[in-house]
């Protein structure tokens, strides 16, 4: 265990972090790969819990868009990474990791109701968590809910898993060439150099509770086991 810089996360999954390049549902040779890699950083005996999104299915603002009433439209979307939390679950133990599924909205016969002090037995007997529902409020996202049971659990840190995107730049590296990555941040620095790194919410929820973020891309081989190895990969967010 020494050679680990974390020996607890959370590991925050979008929705098209499943979707593959389709950008849409469950593709599932990329949620297998997935679960492989989440295997290797299991097998290094490190505690992890996993928040799953679901913009890959349903997200509440497009539903609003469309005319519906907000919070109808978030239980939509808190309803798909139910529907996701299943999925990936089922990929772990197809790769003999043992997990057990919490939802924040109560769904009995399909997994347990979040309960803190059960998912952290769960974490000390050996069970990867996946927390689903978000926080089961209308109004919030995942990065929040993420924030918030890494600071429930008392994680060491928070892995926020990016789709082709290698970590925190001063603008769209996608859309401007002069983009500059940022190694290590702090939480200051965030709002500093004004940089978009999760929701209003979600950031000031943890600026206040100082758990260190690590922003990567997840679509690179090995990148997670990196990470709680504690090479320098990705963006820091710390202090
Ligand atoms: N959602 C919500 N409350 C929460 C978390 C999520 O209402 O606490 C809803 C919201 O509609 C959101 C959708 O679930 O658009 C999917 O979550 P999110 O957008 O965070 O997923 P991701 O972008 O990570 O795939």
């Amino acid at each position: 265990m020494s050679d680990l810089k974390y020996k607890r996360i959370v590991l925050k999954l979008s929705g098209e972090a499943l979707a593959g390049d389709k950008g849409f549902g469950i593709n599932p040779p990329v949620i297998k790969t997935i679960a492989e890699e989440i295997r290797d950083v299991y097998n290094l005996g490190i505690q992890i819990a996993i928040v799953v999104g679901g913009g890959n299915m349903w997200r509440g603002e497009a539903g609003e868009e469309m005319g519906m009433e907000r919070s109808q439209a978030d239980y939509i979307g808190m309803l798909s990474t139910i529907m996701n939390g299943l999925a990936l679950q089922d990929n772990l133990e197809s790769v003999e990791v043992p997990t057990r599924l919490q939802t924040s909205i109560e769904m009995k016969q399909i997994a347990e109701p979040y309960i803190r002090r059960k998912a952290v037995r769960h974490l000390e007997k050996g069970r990867i968590v996946i927390f689903a529902g978000g926080t089961g409020n209308p109004y919030f996202s995942t990065d929040t809910t993420a924030v918030l049971r890494a600071a429930e659990i008392n994680a060491d840190a928070i892995l926020m898993a990016k789709n082709g995107v290698d970590g925190i730049y001063s603008a769209d590296p996608k859309t401007d060439p002069n983009a500059k990555k940022y190694d290590h941040l702090t939480q200051m620095d965030i709002i500093n150099k004004g940089l978009h790194v999760m929701d209003t919410t979600a950031s000031s929820l943890s600026m206040d509770n100082n758990i260190p973020l690590v922003v990567f891309n997840l679509n690179k081989p090995g990148n997670i086991k990196k990470v709680v190895q504690g090479e320098k990969i990705g963006t820091i967010v710390e202090g």
